[in-house]
């Protein structure tokens, strides 16, 4: 097949910039070797991931087939009703755009999205023919991210997992009265049935792995999903809980919030304005809480003031509200009460418990740790250090550990959101 770069070029311009507005790939979680005559590999943890100073990731040609679509989702740009230019893709194009690509060393792998051309199956079924064609054809042995295109059927959403990486259905609201006000064709049933048809067939996968040495693979990276936040009034209460029964329930390895981008001719609904990406960032530090500091979701929020402070980060906010619980001693508490200390990360809250059977720890210890004392010395005892109870009581703590104000980077944002150290 000849394939035209220059017409493939103004293709690549249009969806590559209309699938930026997804931010659930991420290509972690994988390994996969290179077979003999094959191309590519994918490295352990950590290695593919790139991220852009906005935190999406950088390292996969990230690309829709089509931004034509028979929904009308209110928030998406590629909805029917809007005016956007079009253009399309065909499977054979993405192929070799994907071949060059990783030839030249641009890119690590794949995420494939697209609207939804005739019916979900339809599309569904081309986005699994390119993966086909690249993992069978091709020997491509790099990173695929597939999005499970709503509404698929079960037989087509298994399909998928044979050949990527990892899949995602995005769930794109926390409750169904939003989607019922901005996207009256989906539902959050659809997505959620979608997440635990992945879920239970991963773990079948893993258990015929341990049981037969060629049994086929199934999305070895697992699932993730995405959620718009600042589209609607839902508050962060509703998606934390939103989220964390995701997790719980489909062992989801991450849901990404995006904050929502305003769009050419909106709805009258939307908002107009950005939200703020500060929210988006407390998002990701309270998910973190959720899934690494072992917090419930309802700890982070409460019926007065169900969003999270934007001044200060959740677990410091969390510490503030609950001052009878420190301060705490470096060198006697549980994992559990240390990973609740402002600073603490999960690391050094390891490094701590090393270290205590061999010495009593001090507030210089805790400082070699790189933990920020300016937070963290009033919520502490260590060895030759006991803050007066009364600093822990103080009216004006909060003032005097919150960071000092400054110009946002966006890149800072989204660091905690990659280390979650909080
Ligand atoms: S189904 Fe997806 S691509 Fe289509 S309008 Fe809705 S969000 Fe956009």
């Amino acid at each position: 097949m000849t394939i035209k770069w220059d017409v493939l070029k103004s293709k690549l311009a249009i969806l590559a910039d209309a699938a930026k507005y997804d931010a659930s790939c991420s290509s972690s979680g994988s390994q996969r070797k290179r077979e003999n005559g094959g191309m590519g590999n994918v490295e352990g943890m950590g290695i593919c991931h790139s991220y852009a100073p906005d935190g999406r990731c950088i390292s996969l040609l990230k690309i829709l087939m089509t931004n034509f679509c028979i929904f009308d989702c209110k928030y998406c740009v590629n909805r029917v009703s809007s005016d956007v230019k079009r253009a399309r893709f065909t499977p054979e194009e993405i192929v070799q755009l994907t071949l060059e690509f990783y030839r030249r060393n641009y890119i690590e792998g794949l995420f494939l999205s697209s609207g939804i051309i005739n019916s979900s199956d339809e599309t569904m079924e081309l986005l699994i023919q390119v993966a086909k064609s690249l993992r069978i054809e091709h020997k491509f042995q790099g990173y695929i991210h597939l999005k499970v295109v709503a509404g698929s059927s079960q037989e087509l959403i298994l399909k998928a997992g044979l050949w990527a990486d990892r899949v995602s259905a995005n769930i794109e609201m926390p409750v169904q009265e939003d989607l019922n006000a901005l996207a009256p064709a989906k539902t959050i049933k659809e997505a959620t049935t979608s997440m635990d048809q992945i879920a239970t067939r991963v773990e079948e996968a893993k258990e015929d792995q341990k049981k037969f040495f060629k049994a086929p693979r199934f999305a070895p990276a697992g699932q993730t999903t995405q959620m718009i936040v600042g589209a609607t009034e839902s508050t962060d209460s509703v998606i934390l809980h939103q989220s964390q029964d995701l997790y719980k329930k489909y062992s989801l390895r991450r849901v990404y919030y995006s904050a929502y981008s305003p769009i050419p001719h909106a709805d009258a609904f939307l908002p107009r304005g950005e939200p703020s990406l500060v929210r988006e960032n407390r998002l990701y530090q309270a998910d973190w809480l959720v899934r690494f500091y072992k917090f419930d979701a309802k700890e982070l929020t409460s019926t007065d003031a169900p969003n999270l402070p934007l001044d200060i980060d959740p677990k410091t906010a969390w510490a503030l509200r609950n001052r009878h619980a420190f301060p705490v001693n470096v060198n006697t508490a549980s994992r559990e009460e240390l990973l609740r200390v402002p600073g603490f990360g999960v690391k050094n809250v390891e490094r701590i418990l090393q270290m205590r059977p061999f010495r009593r720890i001090t507030l210089l210890d805790i400082g070699k740790l790189r933990i920020p004392l300016k937070r963290a010395k009033y919520f502490i005892i260590t060895q030759d250090h006991n803050p007066d109870v009364y600093l822990v009581d103080a009216n004006d703590l909060k003032e005097r550990i919150k960071p000092e104000d400054k110009q946002l980077s966006l890149f800072d944002v989204k660091l905690s959101a990659v280390s979650g150290d909080l």
